[in-house]
């Protein structure tokens, strides 16, 4: 238990507690399914990093209606794969043997130019299977984790999941081996104007 005071993330207005991850006021305009919701990723000590989460999805959908939206969403797209890799950045590289810590930075390389969409999917995606065939283990956490690390940076139209529920499993998995509060600082960092306003509300 920490005593972290934030501004809750969806007014931005109200100090609170961090790991509240959400203002009474604004907890009392949820439905009783998103309460529910809360009070699950508040004993899970998740909250503020499932608000930010909240948070970029909405912008996401906002972004989707936009008149200008190729643009956004390919931003958008940039963000959330460069977001991710970083995250990944911060394990081992003893976490992959025995994939070599040359053969990782090339495919985080390659990840960041197909973010750039210097690379096309295919050259990406040939290489993380020679990669992945490397990587056995019988631990599901790190099963779970090698899974991520080897389809996190896939196009948005076969992404079967809300930016919200992208940022749930991926941060769900790592949260094993990096402190939730290092994958909320890196979400801040690559969202930053998203996570310092307040929620955008969909009507
Ligand atoms: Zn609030």
């Amino acid at each position: 238990m920490t005593d972290k005071q934030i501004l809750c993330p969806w007014c931005m207005q109200i100090k609170i507690i961090s790991e509240k991850g959400i203002c009474s006021k604004c907890y009392n305009h949820l439905d009783s399914l998103e309460q529910k919701n809360w009070h699950n990723y508040q004993t899970s000590n998740y909250a503020e990093l499932m608000a930010l989460a909240i948070k970029i999805d909405t912008a996401f959908q906002f972004a989707e209606k936009s008149s200008d939206s190729e643009s956004v969403l390919k931003q958008f797209h940039q963000s959330r794969i460069r977001c991710v890799l970083e995250m990944f950045k911060q394990l081992n590289n003893t976490t992959f043997k025995p994939i070599t810590s040359e053969e990782l930075e090339q495919y985080k390389h390659l990840i960041k130019e197909y973010s750039e969409q210097i690379r096309t999917d295919e050259e990406l995606n040939q290489f993380s299977i020679v990669l992945r065939q490397k990587l056995s283990t019988n631990n599901p956490q790190l099963q779970n984790i090698y899974t991520t690390f080897f389809s996190f940076w896939c196009g948005e139209e076969i992404l079967d999941w809300s930016y919200f529920q992208y940022f749930e499993i991926i941060t769900g998995n790592l949260k094993f081996l990096i402190p939730i509060e290092k994958l909320i600082e890196i979400m801040q960092k690559h969202f930053p104007v998203i996570s310092s306003n307040p929620i955008k509300q969909l009507n």
